[in-house]
């Protein structure tokens, strides 16, 4: 039997662990925390419970389809159920309860006199075509495989590449089409959803919130971190073995081959390794062990040099009082958006006056928090350096931390700053999307998840192909094992 090491429990890594065991492997599992999950964490601060990264799911069908390849059913280990309104937007003088549909948006803007539902129908028509034509290539296959471009489906979408709308910019797109600065604004901040900024990002990303509003979005019933607890469990009841609080320090290598991995200064030889980690630190762990040739060298260098996409600086805050405008997924807008990512991308700084992202779990899953109470995870996009709370220092998060209240007070038009019980100010890693998507072909020029000039070694998660996100996470690890099964067995 063929011996897999997985680096890291993130989503992709256990994602990719699955699929290794169910293709035949032996697969062990060495992450350096002391849970699965990454980015999908958890935390608790006196009585209440907080999910520490992701809060919305989409594509339900991509963990469906995970469970269903080991003959379960997803709905046995991870209940979810379906949004709507997915979010409450909150602007300085309009509130909008979305609905979760296409055409329920496109008659609750017409209603607000915004645009006319013909106009958000057609916007609606053209994102899905974006995904519709992208899509199912981009997601499901390793763009660096000859397979992929020996198959006649990969040829027909290139042929209408330039029906990928990636001329032109989101916010351009958005222009060309809505009148209202605050639909420009609703639409534009999906760019965020993968670190990116509107300005910039080519208006292929459209499509994002067709993903929301066309397809689906869903709260996890026990709360996100259920999903790595319930992928952990059938990978061990399919024989992953997971060695946590186990740091990876080398993926070793020589002659063009990885041979193992190292841990506790031990070299365990493994015929695979996938790599979870970040692809920058993938590079450090394959410089730990042994002397890389002149085509990774290529690729890590292309990697070094790529714009980092954004981080956040989260602030978990328990407060001792029921909102009852608020929901599951709430929206503060800033109403100068534009200086917002001139703050983050051209000067690298934390905007003066962010949006702010409220996640509140409690709505759905009331054990969250005390009865009356409400867990409020807030979010807000700063520069890609700013993550670590360290490189904000305390006279800085002190300010967000005042623009973030005066935001939230603003637009709710309530009083919340004496309501706040428990807090805590998460440390977030540096750019937590990757790489930020504003080339024009952005999405298309992800890390491959096959090492280039490495036999034996596979990348998943949201820095390589294809790209961040949760679901997407997920996708990569299955390309990442379909590959290495390929390669090795
Ligand atoms: C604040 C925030 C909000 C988000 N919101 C959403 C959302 O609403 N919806 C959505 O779909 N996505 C969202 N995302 C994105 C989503 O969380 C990520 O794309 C996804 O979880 C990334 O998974 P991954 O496979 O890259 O693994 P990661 O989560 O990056 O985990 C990698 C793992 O590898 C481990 N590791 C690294 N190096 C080593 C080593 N040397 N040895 C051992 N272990 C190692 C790490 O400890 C970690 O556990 C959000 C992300 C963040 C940060």
């Amino acid at each position: 039997m063929k011996k897999a090491a997985v680096v890291g429990a993130g989503l992709g890594g256990l994602s990719a662990a699955i699929r290794l065991a169910l293709a035949g492997f032996q697969v062990e599992v060495f992450e350096q925390g002391t849970n699965p999950g990454g980015k999908a964490g958890q935390r608790r601060l006196g009585p209440f419970r907080f999910d520490t990264g992701p809060s919305l799911l989409t594509m339900a069908w991509v963990w469906d389809e995970l469970f269903a390849a080991a003959g379960k059913r997803r709905e046995d280990y991870l209940k979810i159920t379906s949004l709507n309104p997915v979010t409450e937007y909150f602007w300085q003088h309009d509130r909008l309860s979305a609905p979760s549909t296409p055409e329920a948006l496109a008659r609750a803007f017409a209603d607000k006199g915004w645009a006319a539902e013909k106009t958000t129908g057609e916007w609606f028509r053209h994102i899905r075509g974006l995904w519709e034509l992208a899509g199912p290539l981009f997601l499901t296959k390793s763009l660096h495989d000859a397979a992929t471009w020996r198959s006649p489906a990969t040829w027909l979408t290139l042929l209408q590449a330039g029906r990928l709308d990636s001329g032109r910019t989101l916010q351009q797109a958005l222009e060309a089409t809505f009148d209202d600065a605050r639909i420009r604004q609703f639409f534009g901040r999906y760019a965020t959803y993968n670190g990116s900024d509107p300005k910039r990002i080519p208006a292929t990303f459209a499509m994002i919130p067709w993903v929301e509003f066309g397809l689906g979005a869903w709260a996890v019933d026990e709360g996100i971190h259920a999903i790595p607890r319930a992928l952990q469990k059938l990978a061990v009841e399919l024989g992953v073995t997971f060695r946590f609080s186990t740091p990876v320090k080398a993926i070793v290598h020589d002659h063009g081959r990885v041979r193992g991995v190292t841990v506790q200064k031990e070299l365990l030889p493994f015929d695979l390794v996938v790599s979870n980690a970040e692809v920058q630190r993938t590079y450090k762990l394959l410089e730990a062990g042994g002397k890389l040739g002149q085509r990774p060298l290529k690729w890590k260098a292309k990697y070094e040099k790529g714009e980092p996409s954004s981080s956040g600086v989260v602030f978990l805050w328990g407060m001792d009082a029921a909102f009852a405008e608020l929901g599951h997924h709430n929206i503060f807008f800033s109403p100068d958006y534009a200086a917002e990512f001139q703050a983050m991308f051209d000067e690298g700084r934390l905007a003066d006056d962010p949006t702010v992202y409220v996640n509140i779990t409690s709505k759905h899953t009331p054990g969250d928090a005390p009865p009356g109470q409400e867990n409020w995870f807030v979010l807000i996009n700063a520069p890609h350096d700013a993550g670590p709370t360290r490189k904000i220092g305390a006279e800085a998060l002190a300010t967000l931390r005042e623009a973030v209240l005066h935001r939230v007070e603003t637009n709710l038009g309530r009083e919340i700053r004496s309501h706040i019980v428990q807090e805590q100010v998460l440390s977030m890693g540096e750019s937590l999307y990757g790489l930020a998507s504003h080339k024009a072909l952005a999405a298309f020029d992800r890390h491959p998840n096959r090492a280039p000039g490495l036999k034996g070694l596979c990348l998943c998660g949201g820095s390589v192909h294809p790209g961040g996100g949760m679901p997407l996470a997920v996708l990569s690890g299955k390309i990442a094992a379909e590959l290495a099964t390929r390669d090795l067995l």
